[in-house]
């Protein structure tokens, strides 16, 4: 017997036994539109009787040089001949026709990807017995013509155009707006002339036999999987190319048949802002598609209540029973068919980010689902997003004074975006991607082929369509800021210009977007970071945190970070870089002075002029982390970092002795004279410093082992600011931390001598502090020597920025910007190793060195403090192997959070299921 690759919906559980029960698999089968489709008629959902031919069967069908597969086409006839029982009615019968739509479904919804033919068993016979069954000409002659579109399009690939701009002669002729004002006599013409069309471009006539009909529509979806609209929109969502998509042939039910029936689209919440409230759109006497597809005007779904209040009222209970089904928001599709509600689809529906956290909590709060899946099913990348950008409230008050605020559209997908006005996705690609500009596309409204160009887009923004419209749907799910639907938005594609009101904007004109409100500005507006104050966020973080086993703290050298990073929820200081405080311009001369001399007279008169501005840096940041540990690393970098540039010098010099030649009077000689000697002695002296490659040269524990009086000064600047910051009631818990140690001994060194100076002051000031001494592993050679380290250490930071550079021997400016990109793209290495840690390089030095080092010194406190920290990836390799914490950037901290906690959660080893 030959594979079963056709299933009814009726047909479920035994598809489901097939692939062994499980629904992830289920949806593999049968595509997710399938698989839900199947588990509606399950549900007892009202849904229109049908079948699905599975994605077996179109890999099957694309692997055998695109040819069905033996026994499917059997396997189809067959699943009509059991519809037809269903249904009572007969495909391909003038008496009384049954027809089906036939549409793409695969594993994960790729919305408009795919293609879709409605109608399909259409013909003129069919056509006349269905007008004698309905009397109603303008319904039948107006599918008619659809299917020959949609087929004429999606099959035979004749432009769309063609069919449009006869539409359009027809419209005009009848001196109406809109296609529904068309008589039925218009779309039997007009049925024709589009069979005339089909003729003319594919010499073929359009097939009469709806078993042909089906056949052909199959294979179309088939081959759509590799079309080119399809492959991009896989690429850009990490969709796997070899999922195949599986094909749904249901019994078509109508919307067009007068004031009785209506369509539509809903999202069970609200897809922005994630309120408890349904969203959707409708319209009566209409098709599905024309709803999607943003060219009419839609009502608010809520007006329906008003329309046809027994059906909203079954409407919404079946919506709320999905929701409480799948357990998460449903975006639906309905027709109601003379006064019967008929589902069409549900699926998952897509979310901003900010609707994803508040649609996460208030499930988990209603009981729908658990903490620990609320936690797990927002991404880092969804709160990324809640650290994007916004326009500043001064620039958008200014805009509106001033009169460059343009209009309001409907706010669809948040976030600031500024850009140049493309008018279409191939402009807008080229330019983003080749000439590096940020582009805001501008469409009348997007289709499945434009989302290359959305993808390249820094925002969208459209004159029709709804919150359920294509920009809109893709624009969320790929956290682009859009505004669509707005009204007064013009496009005159000719000229490439656009107007809105009496403001003409011209295609490469700055414009800029507010995806939260809607508002559109000429020019480009200021943005601003937000703030993270979003309550449903502050609750899931809070949950986060009570899975996650791992720490976060910032890395902050002021007192601003270190209070950002509390409020985003730091547990301390991971890393503060002290060669920081040194670069304001009242310290610089002090430090200048220091590198300058030979006399340690001089360099002691330097370093005293330094500690109080770093004591006071110091009790800032304690203050700011009261009770918190806060790691302060001594100084890291090449001492010549902090004089000018050698280049630079040269080139001042050589000015200098051009303009002394020209000198006119003597003073002028004598000022040119003494500049010139005092860039001479810095130049020397940056020669005496400069090294051919300063990363591996005097930097870190060997500058203060070159120049202890420098850390030791550092280390009495952290005790003092500690003893005087104790006093005042503040709890302080200092960790002194010492770059780039490669041998033990030079721990040793270090250790002994600022340890001398720390207790000094604490007998000077008569407290005692709480601290600890560790050291930063940066170079493999640490990592693997861990467990002498750990003898002489209370903690570990893994700088991983510098054990990337040193395990892989390459420095990240050069790489970064040389051939690391070529890397990338060849594939030679998966990912950016300065973004996500190596797992097989550095990653397992990582695990060699806390293991090491924890066999000598349980319970090391061992966390890691380069860039790393607030990568996704990366902090669950640091879960893994044990971390105490990860110290990131402030505005990282709650990804870090996320992430650490989704880490704990999905632990197959030591999952983490209750509270910390
Ligand atoms: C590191 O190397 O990862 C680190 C945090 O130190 P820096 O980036 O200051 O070299
Ligand atoms: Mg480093």
């Amino acid at each position: 017997m030959s594979n079963k690759w056709v299933y009814l919906f009726s047909e479920v559980d035994r598809a489901e036994k097939y692939i062994g029960g499980d629904w992830e698999n289920l949806r593999g089968l049968l595509g997710g539109k399938g698989a839900n489709l199947a588990e509606m008629t399950r549900l007892n959902v009202p849904v229109p009787p049908g079948f699905t031919i599975t994605t077996e069967a179109c890999n099957a069908f694309l692997t055998a040089g695109e040819t069905f597969p033996e026994g499917m086409w059997d396997q189809v006839r067959q699943a009509v001949k059991d519809i037809e029982k269903q249904s009572a009615k007969k495909f391909g019968d003038p008496a009384n026709p049954l027809l089906f739509s036939c549409r793409s479904g695969a594993r994960f919804s790729m919305p408009g990807m795919m293609d879709t033919i409605l109608n399909i068993g259409l013909n003129d016979q069919t056509a006349a017995g269905l007008l004698e069954l309905t009397g109603n000409g303008h319904f039948v002659y107006d599918s008619f013509r659809r299917l020959i579109q949609m087929f004429g399009s999606v099959v035979m690939g004749i432009p769309d155009d063609v069919f449009e701009e006869k539409m359009t002669a027809y419209r005009s002729r009848a001196g109406v707006k809109t296609d529904a004002e068309l008589t039925a006599a218009d779309l039997k013409g007009l049925t024709q002339d589009f069979k005339q069309i089909f003729r003319r471009y594919t010499t073929l006539d359009f097939p009469a036999d709806p078993y042909q009909q089906l056949k052909m529509a199959t294979e179309a979806v088939f081959k759509s999987w590799n079309g080119k609209r399809a492959v991009d929109y896989r690429n850009a969502s990490n969709i796997p190319h070899d999922l195949g998509t599986a094909v749904n042939i249901v019994t078509m039910v109508f919307g067009n048949l007068g004031d009785d029936s209506a369509t539509g689209v809903a999202l069970t919440r609200n897809g922005t802002t994630g309120e408890n409230k349904i969203e959707g759109d409708y319209l009566i006497n209409a098709q599905g598609e024309d709803v999607v597809a943003g060219i009419r005007q839609t009502n608010e779904l809520s007006q329906l209540e008003q329309e046809m209040p027994d059906i909203y009222d079954e409407f919404v209970k079946t919506v709320k029973q999905l929701e409480a089904h799948y357990r998460d928001m449903q975006d639906v599709e309905f027709t109601v068919e003379r006064g019967k509600l008929w589902m069409l689809q549900t699926r998952n529906g897509k979310r901003t980010a900010q609707a994803a956290v508040r649609i996460a909590v208030e499930m988990a709060e209603e009981k729908l689902i658990a903490r620990q899946e609320a936690v797990l099913r927002v991404t880092p990348e969804q709160v990324d997003f809640f650290l994007h950008p916004q326009f500043e409230r001064e620039a958008k008050s200014a805009a509106k004074a001033n009169g460059t605020m343009l209009g309001t559209g409907l706010n669809v997908s948040p976030g600031a975006a500024v850009g140049m006005v493309a008018f279409d996705a191939d402009i807008a690609e080229m330019w983003a991607k080749e000439e590096g500009k940020e582009v805001i596309m501008v469409r009348p409204e997007t289709k499945p082929d434009d989302v290359h160009g959305m993808l390249a887009a820094r925002g969208i923004l459209t004159s029709r369509g709804g919150r359920t419209s294509h920009a809109a749907l893709v624009a969320r799910q790929f956290g682009k800021p859009a505004v669509v639907g707005l009204s007064a938005l013009n496009i005159d594609i000719k000229k490439r210009l656009m107007r809105i009101n009496n403001d003409i904007i011209r295609e490469g004109d700055w414009i800029s977007i507010d995806g939260t409100s809607g508002e559109v500005f000429g020019g480009r507006l200021e943005t601003t970071m937000p703030d993270i104050m979003d309550p449903w966020l502050i609750k899931l973080l809070s949950w986060a945190d009570s899975f996650r086993r791992i720490g976060v703290r910032t890395n902050a050298d002021n007192p601003d970070d270190a209070a950002l990073a509390r409020n985003c929820g730091a547990e301390g200081i991971g890393l503060c870089r002290t060669e920081h405080m040194f670069f304001e311009p009242r310290r610089l001369p002090y430090l200048h002075k220091m590198i300058m001399t030979d006399l340690p007279i001089e360099r002691r008169d330097a370093l005293d002029a330094l500690l109080p501005f770093q004591r006071d840096d110091f009790a800032g940041l304690f203050r700011a982390m009261d009770g918190l540990p806060v790691i302060a690393r001594l100084i890291d970098p090449p001492l010549h970092e902090f004089l000018p540039d050698h280049m630079a010098l040269t080139h001042d010099l050589t000015d200098l002795k051009i303009r002394l030649k020209h000198a006119d009077t003597l003073e002028k000689v004598d000022a040119l004279l003494q500049e010139i000697n005092e860039k001479t002695r810095v130049l020397k002296r940056v020669e005496t410093m400069r090294e051919s490659n300063p990363m591996l040269g005097l930097r870190g524990v060997r500058l203060g082992i070159q120049i202890p009086e420098l850390t030791t000064m550092q280390v009495r600047a952290i005790f003092e600011a500690a003893c005087m910051v104790t006093k005042e009631g503040v709890e302080v818990h200092p960790e002194i931390m010492i770059p780039l140690t490669s041998h033990v001994n030079e721990l040793k060194v270090q250790r002994d001598i600022l340890e001398v100076e720390a207790k000094k002051v604490m007998r000077e000031q008569s407290i005692e502090i709480d601290y600890k001494f560790g050291t930063m592993i940066e170079v493999p050679r640490a990592a693997l020597t861990a467990h002498q380290l750990a003898e002489h250490a209370d903690f570990f930071s893994f700088g991983t920025n510098d054990l990337t550079q040193t395990t892989f021997g390459m420095s990240r400016d050069d790489a970064e910007s040389g051939f690391l990109m070529r890397y990338m793209r060849t594939g030679i290495l998966p990912e950016n190793p300065f973004t996500t840690i190596d797992r097989d390089g550095v990653g397992q030095l990582m695990a060699i060195a806390v293991e090491k080092a924890r066999s000598v010194n349980p319970g090391l406190e061992c966390g890691i403090c380069g860039e790393h920290a607030g990568d996704p990836k990366s902090i669950s390799l640091c879960h893994e192997i044990g971390l105490t914490y990860v110290s990131c950037s402030p505005y990282r901290i709650p990804v870090a959070r996320l992430s650490a906690a989704q880490a704990a959660l999905l632990d197959k080893k030591n999952p983490r299921g209750g509270a910390k």
